[in-house]
Parts: structure tokens; C-alpha cells; sequence
């Protein structure tokens, strides 16, 4: 291991990238990039030019998804991918994605003016489709090259904005969804080394305590209950004494105090997790001013960043409803559970990218990330993969996202030295 570094990634690079992204994409106060559309097309043929330039080689799979190549020695050795997204939501920010690959090129441009070889290939991979708002499914160019999506999918998904399939669009763009309904991946577990991903943090957690950087430890998971309801009986407002009452909205109120007292009790145990009532609704065609509700729906988002807490939170949710159904006399019907499971990081790269963060002098947090990203698609498959968070205020999916170029290179920096400490 390099005790001085000496390579350093190609800033300046990054600042002209990022600029050149936002004035091809700009809508409105922010940019759009959608999904197999002309702003993400925008930003990949951004990424294919800079490959160019700089000399190195330039791919695209049969789903869209480009990548610029840094020859290694040993070119049949497993290769690292560093890779993101390259769209956007509708008038989003410029670095939500984008930062994770324009990080990749600014190191392989640093690593080629040092003249480092790099033992074995890097690529950058600029991912399509990640966002779930342009078509109602997330990580689809990540997965679709690692084939690891129903081959119906294809046909099924359909753009929010112009009712075409995902199908459609690929072929619009030039690329080949018949390959992909085949079921032939483009790339193959096996060769692949390991997978990285910058992002900038999407929460508010690296600015309030101080962090230009985080070390992601997994991607959180967790029950996700879309179509929950409580069950009771309507009653007069006036007529029904309480004890006689079967009040769903009373019992879900209680229901919701309750899951924020156990929330407050796992934070005192240090483990970190999220609860989010997304919606909460009583059917209008049934409630009324003088009416006790017989009915409520409410979904339920829940997130924990190991299996022990992911279990804690499904046992507990259950529980905390048989006390609320027995005090309220009315039944829970949670749906389906359709939560992902906890994405672990993998263990090694964590510990070579604090490291190298240490030696650096760059203050890190370890952190879990609330959102999924592609490297989660990855992790799916069995592919070693870490991910680093840059500082970021205002959150993302809007215009003001706000990453500071100096903790972007800060990230950067470990990035370059992981790509040539990494064996
Ligand atoms: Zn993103």
C-alpha cells in the first residue's frame, strides 16, 4: 500500500463536466434527464466524449448504459466497475447520480496523467434508468445488464410522461430490448471485481454533523406495508358513547404514537432506522363531519440497516397492532409486505476505503443509506460493492441540491487511491 499518494483525480475536469451536464439539461430552475430520453441521452453522450478525449475506450451495452474503459495489466483479470446514474427526476439537481460518474472519469483522468496502470481493468459505468419516477420500477439499467429482471418487465413498464413501454423507448433510443427479453446479460457477476458508487448523501445527516464524506455500511431495508388498513365500525357522532366505539382513525392514531415511542427507544439503543406514514386516508365518499370512521387506510414505509433490527421492526409493528386492535376493538389488515431486505456493503472495501480516507485526512461518518442506489443492484447479484456519500445540503430530487466541488474532490481523492490500492 502507497504510504504517500501520489496520484491526484482531475478536478478542474469534474468542475467542466458538471457545468457542461447542466447547461445540456437545464429545465427550468434545475435539469432534466429522463429516463431512455433526450436528457439522459444528453448525458451520455457527455460521458462518451470525455472517454474519447481522453484516450480511453468507449462502450455501450445493449441497454444503453456506457462505459469508459482504463486498460489494466491484466486485462482478463475481473474488472472494478465505478459506476451511476445519469438520469434525473423531472427539474432535479445536477450531482443526484451524475456525481458518482463524473468522480469516475475525474479519477481515471488523474490516474492517466500520473501514468498509472492500474492492475486490472477500470471501468465507468454511467448507468440509465435509475430513478422509479419515469417508469414505476428503480435500478433498471443496472439490472437489466446484470439480467436480473422478468423478461415481461419490458413490455409491462411504461413511462409516466408518454404511456410508452420500456420496450419502446430502448428501441427509440437505438437500443435492443429483444437481447434483454432473452435474458442475456451484459455483464457477468464472475468478472467483476468489485462495484463503487458516489453519490451525494440525500439526507441532511453529513452536513449537521460536520462530514465532508460517509462510508456507507448497507442500504437500509425494511417492511413496506403500500395498502394497510384499520377496520371498525361507523357510528353516529353523537350516539356512540366511547366504550362502544370501534374508531379506526382514534386506533390508528394510537397505532402511529406508539411505532414513534419504539423508533425513539431503538435510536437510544444506537440502531438507526426510519418510520414514514406516507399516506393516511378515510374514504370521502363514506366519512363526514358527525360520522366516527369505520375505515382507514394508511401505508407504512419502515427501515432498518441490519437483519436484526429489520426483524425487531416487523415483530414489534405486529405486536403494537394486537394491543391497539384490543383497545379499540377494531382489526389491522397490513397487505402485502412488499420491503426489500437489508443490502449489506461489503465488509473489505469498507475497510480499505477507511483507510485510505484516514490517511487522506478526510473526517468520514460511517452511515446506512435510506435510498436505494445501483450498487444495490449489484449487491443482488453477489458483486462486492461500497459506496461513499458526499456532503450534500437541501436534499436531492430538486433543484437546490447543494455539493461543495472541494468535498466532491475530497471524495474523489479516496476514490483514486482505492482504484490503485485495490487488489
Ligand atoms: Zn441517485
Amino acid at each position: 500500500m502507497n504510504s504517500s499518494p501520489r496520484q491526484e483525480p482531475d478536478i478542474p475536469l469534474a468542475e467542466k463536466l458538471f457545468d457542461e451536464l447542466r447547461r445540456r439539461t437545464a429545465d427550468g430552475p434545475g435539469v432534466t434527464r429522463e429516463s431512455y430520453g433526450a436528457g439522459e441521452q444528453a448525458a451520455h453522450d457527455l460521458v462518451a466524449e470525455t472517454g474519447r478525449t481522453l484516450g480511453l475506450e468507449v462502450e455501450t451495452d445493449h441497454v444503453g448504459n456506457t462505459y469508459v474503459t482504463l486498460p489494466g495489466r491484466e486485462r482478463f483479470a475481473p474488472k472494478i466497475i465505478v459506476g451511476s446514474h445519469m438520469d434525473s427526476v423531472p427539474q432535479g439537481g445536477n450531482f443526484d447520480g451524475a456525481a458518482g460518474v463524473v468522480s469516475g472519469l475525474a479519477a481515471l483522468s488523474g490516474l492517466l496523467r500520473t501514468g498509472v496502470t492500474p492492475a486490472r481493468d477500470i471501468s465507468v459505468m454511467a448507468v440509465r434508468a435509475e430513478e422509479g419516477c419515469w417508469f414505476p420500477e428503480t435500478w433498471l439499467g443496472s439490472r437489466m445488464a446484470l439480467g436480473n429482471l422478468p423478461a415481461d418487465i419490458f413490455d409491462q413498464l411504461r413511462r409516466i410522461d408518454t404511456g410508452l413501454t420500456l420496450a419502446e423507448h430502448m428501441a427509440d433510443c437505438g437500443f435492443d430490448p429483444q437481447t434483454v427479453r432473452e435474458g442475456a446479460p451484459c455483464l457477468d457477476p464472475a468478472k467483476i471485481a468489485c462495484f463503487l458508487e458516489v453519490h451525494i448523501e440525500q439526507g441532511p445527516v453529513l452536513a449537521a454533523e460536520g462530514f465532508p464524506i460517509g462510508i456507507v455500511q448497507a442500504i437500509m431495508g425494511g417492511p413496506r406495508y403500500r395498502d394497510a388498513r384499520i377496520l371498525g365500525t361507523y357510528a353516529h357522532a353523537g350516539g356512540a358513547p366511547r366504550m362502544y366505539r370501534h374508531d379506526t382513525v382514534a386506533a390508528l392514531g394510537q397505532f402511529i404514537t406508539e411505532v414513534n415511542a419504539f423508533w425513539k427507544e431503538l435510536e437510544r439503543d444506537g440502531r438507526h432506522t426510519v418510520f414514514t406514514f406516507g399516506t393516511v386516508a378515510t374514504d370521502p365518499a363514506l366519512h363526514s363531519f358527525s360520522r366516527v370512521p369505520g375505515e382507514v387506510r394508511f401505508c407504512l414505509d419502515a427501515r432498518g440497516c441490519d437483519d436484526a433490527s429489520v426483524r425487531s421492526i416487523r415483530e414489534t409493528v405486529a405486536s403494537l397492532a394486537r394491543t391497539v386492535e384490543q383497545q379499540h376493538g377494531v382489526s389491522f389488515a397490513f397487505g402485502l409486505d412488499s420491503g426489500p431486505a437489508v443490502l449489506p456493503m461489503d465488509e473489505g472495501l469498507k475497510d480499505l476505503l477507511a483507510v485510505i480516507a484516514e490517511r487522506r485526512g478526510v473526517p468520514f461518518k460511517k452511515m446506512s443509506s435510506g435510498a436505494g442506489h445501483d450498487a444495490g443492484a449489484f449487491i443482488e447479484c453477489g458483486v462486492p460493492t461500497a459506496m461513499l456519500f458526499i456532503r450534500n445540503e437541501n436534499g436531492s430530487h430538486n433543484p437546490n441540491e447543494a455539493m461543495d466541488l472541494s468535498d466532491f474532490a475530497e471524495a474523489t481523492r479516496v476514490l483514486t487511491d482505492f482504484l490503485v490500492e485495490y487488489r
